[in-house]
């Protein structure tokens, strides 16, 4: 099998790591993480309270990380709370949150889950996956950073940084988000569950890049098989 530069499956073999290494690897990380410039870490700064780690997680779906937390700023700065975001037209949302990926779509999923909260859940984000899903915008990504970052629950929020980084350290071997989800809930120590998204997406913005990753700069480098990365 061959993919579109010519790359063979078996130029990337499979390394799976072992459990104290996938701990050691969490643990430089976290250590690390306090250098890291990212912007993920700008938006969680800027971003504790409920309703806005929801919405900003809304509008972070097909969006550079450094355009969602601007785009949360503007929108914020017209409306904080689900009843005056419900109140907005969405052409003032959509304003707000260009250019965000697919901006007209959120502006009106943003405004339909504000009605939804403010009538249905007295204006507060729920606190379980089922309720999550019923709010328009809002798939398993962004219902599990809620539960995670707001919650504190055991839950996993695959993005792009964690799927790439999860099968390049060799953590898990999946094609989709959805596998990655369920692989990590095996692999990874319960503790750092509801941890990990944040760290992975802080780690993917600064070293562990999408092109060209900064591998002879990274402090996991030597327990990492860099599988799929080009050298
Ligand atoms: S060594 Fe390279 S591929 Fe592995 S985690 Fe570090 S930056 Fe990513």
């Amino acid at each position: 099998m061959v993919n579109k530069e010519g790359d063979k499956l078996s130029d990337y073999p499979y390394t799976k790591v072992d459990e104290d290494t996938v701990k050691k690897i969490l643990e430089i990380l976290e250590s690390e993480s306090s250098k890291w410039n990212a912007p993920v870490k700008v938006l969680k700064s800027k971003t504790s309270e409920p309703f806005r780690v929801l919405i900003s997680a809304i509008i972070s779906t097909r969006t550079k990380d450094e355009v969602t937390v601007e785009s949360t700023e503007r929108l914020f700065s017209l409306a904080k709370t689900p009843y005056e975001l419900a109140r907005l037209d969405v052409i003032e949302i959509e304003k707000a949150i260009y250019p965000c990926g697919f901006f007209r779509t959120k502006a009106k999923n943003i405004k339909e889950t504000s009605r939804i909260l403010f009538e249905e859940f007295n204006s507060r984000v729920p606190d379980n996956m089922e309720d999550l899903l019923r709010l328009p915008g809002v798939g398993r990504k962004v219902a599990n950073i809620v539960l995670s970052r707001v919650y504190g629950q055991k839950a996993i929020a695959v993005d792009t940084h964690v799927h790439r980084i999860s099968n390049r350290v060799g953590l898990v071997n999946t094609k989709t988000p959805e596998e990655t989800e369920l692989e990590l809930t095996k692999v990874l120590p319960q503790e750092w569950q509801s941890r990990f998204n944040e760290l992975m997406v802080a780690f993917g913005q600064v070293i562990c890049r999408p092109i060209k990753p900064w591998c002879d700069e990274c402090p996991i480098s030597k327990y990492c098989p860099k599988i799929r990365v080009k050298r």
